[in-house]
């Protein structure tokens, strides 16, 4: 997990110009479609017929260079679009940007199973006319103010509250984050069998282009190519280099 800087949103989530109201305003009030699910216009507005991409999956794409916001797999055909304020409990949050983020399938069902921060009014996007009893969201305030929730990698640094251990092939909170350690439990980080053969395969890998003499430059672009987990491979370089050294002193 990597701390994802936030640009600018695409065109179709920005913000008015101070005279007009943004162009979301419009969508929220139509918000619902007939079956009663929330318009996932992240999926259809301007989709490319050829890509089957839209703007907002592209924008969204780019902030985490093609990696899960949170596990860091490279994102699969159909990843998800994550709504870290959930969208079923937060709809007037839905086309809110700083509230996106990418997610591959996995991550983003365990996060649909943790329970939702509880708020005293519902909170909106800031670009919409609260009513009296809701409040518009100031994500920096709000994020700041928690710490019983688990790490949004558009805001926090992860790696001030987890890291990876290479020997044990696992993600452990630093030393007092709670928020680390929710994180992981909830998201059971790189924890499934599938994930953790993925992940013995990159420190292999690792492990054998430095036995043949590689930089560490020629290790991590040639093992980065094929990693499902690409952030990984620049941590067992660091722990397999430093075992090599050690082995020839
Ligand atoms: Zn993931």
């Amino acid at each position: 997990m990597r701390h994802l800087k936030r640009g600018d949103p695409p065109a179709s989530l920005a913000d008015g110009d101070g005279t007009e109201p943004a162009p979301r305003v419009a969508w929220y009030d139509k918000l619902y479609k007939e079956d009663g699910k929330i318009n996932d216009r992240w999926n259809t507005h301007e989709k490319d017929r050829v890509t089957g991409t839209t703007p907002i999956r592209s924008a969204l794409s780019s902030l985490s260079d093609g990696l899960c916001a949170y596990c860091g797999v490279r994102l699969p055909s159909g990843w998800h679009v994550e709504h870290w304020l959930p969208s079923d409990k937060f709809p007037r949050l839905a086309y809110y940007w700083p509230n996106l983020l990418p997610a591959c399938a996995g991550c983003n069902l365990k996060k649909k199973a943790i329970a939702p921060p509880v708020t005293p009014k519902p909170l909106i996007d800031p670009a919409l006319v609260a009513k009296d009893d809701e409040a518009p969201y100031n994500k920096v305030s709000f994020l700041e103010a928690r710490i019983d929730r688990i790490i949004d990698p558009s805001h926090d640094d992860p790696m001030a509250h987890i890291e990876f251990e290479c020997a044990a092939m696992i993600f452990v909170a630093r030393a007092g984050s709670a928020m680390g350690a929710l994180t992981i439990k909830k998201l059971r980080l790189l924890q499934e069998r599938d994930v953790a053969n993925d992940v013995a395969r990159i420190s292999e890998a690792v492990r054998l282009a430095i036995s043949k003499g590689l930089a560490d430059d020629a290790v991590v672009a040639l093992v980065s190519l094929t990693a499902a987990y690409p952030t990984l491979v620049e941590e067992f370089c660091g722990f397999w280099r430093s075992f090599s050294l050690r082995a020839r002193m």
